[in-house]
């Protein structure tokens, strides 16, 4: 079966350092892989690649066979690719409701829609469903800026599905969220994955919330592939737990 996601060789400088140094990786429909390695190694960086934010150095990203490098966000959301950001992207003057709804434009993504279209751009019955699968039914009309940290990360992962994408690539989803959110996001993401076919990419620290929910783990180290496999393989590599007690 062809991969969903197939990354080459990509490596990117920013000035005299190498953030991302030569990774490849592939993902297949319906896989969970969680790429995780010590802060500073690069994550966010090789995301940033992936999905356009930032132009590689060298290397080449392809989406369903398809070379997609350098394509920006809004092309990829219509290819079925989908993200959210380290930092929260949530606007918080708007209630959660509308959050979505502005999620679902801009993954649809013309000008002229947002300009001549219904005032939810018929996006009120998605954004309602995507609340009742989140279980945010108390919060619809909230604030997003209001809410906790652990429910905006919540509203901001629930915004990356608005548009019903097949591959998500989520970074670090669970930082700074407690026990019962991240349960709850948990099983949520496991509920997608499994209802809908979803296939996701997640940066994560969180090692019982990676090992617990990925299918596949690489492991990065300055900017390299230093691992990758079965959960449970990787967490007793001794070169993964050298990495990590190293920091
Ligand atoms: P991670 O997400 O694994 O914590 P990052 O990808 O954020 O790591 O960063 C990898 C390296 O690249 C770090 O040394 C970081 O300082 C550097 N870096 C990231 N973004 C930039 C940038 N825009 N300009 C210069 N250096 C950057
Ligand atoms: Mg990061």
């Amino acid at each position: 079966m062809k991969p969903v996601l197939e990354v080459q060789g990509i490596r990117k400088r920013f000035g005299g350092i190498t953030a991302v140094d030569g990774v490849s990786f592939e993902v297949h429909e319906g896989e969970i892989l969680g790429i995780i390695g010590p802060n500073g190694c690069g994550k966010s960086t090789l995301f940033n690649c992936i999905l356009g934010q930032l132009q590689p150095t060298e290397g080449e990203v392809k989406v369903d066979g398809r070379v997609t490098t350098g394509m920006r966000a809004c092309d990829l959301n219509r290819l079925g690719v989908s993200r959210t950001f380290q930092l929260l992207q949530v606007f918080p003057q708007l209630s959660v409701r509308e959050n979505l709804i502005l999620a679902g434009q801009e993954h649809k993504g013309t000008m002229l829609s947002r300009l001549f279209g219904a005032p939810d751009a018929g996006l009120g019955a998605a954004a309602d469903q995507m609340i009742g699968f989140f279980k945010l039914g108390h919060l619809a009309n909230e604030r997003a800026g209001g809410l906790s940290y652990g429910q905006q990360k919540l509203l901001d992962a629930a915004m990356a599905f608005m548009g019903g994408p097949r591959l998500v690539l989520l970074d670090e989803p669970a930082g700074g969220v407690n026990l019962t959110m991240l349960a709850n996001l948990k099983e949520r993401l496991r509920a997608i994955n499994v209802e809908q076919g979803a296939t996701f990419v997640v940066i994560e620290h969180n090692m019982d919330f990676v090992m617990s929910l990925c299918t596949r783990v690489l492991v990065l180290a300055e900017g390299k592939v230093l691992a990758e496999g079965a959960p449970a393989i990787v967490r007793s590599n001794p070169k993964v737990i050298e990495a990590y007690l190293g920091h």
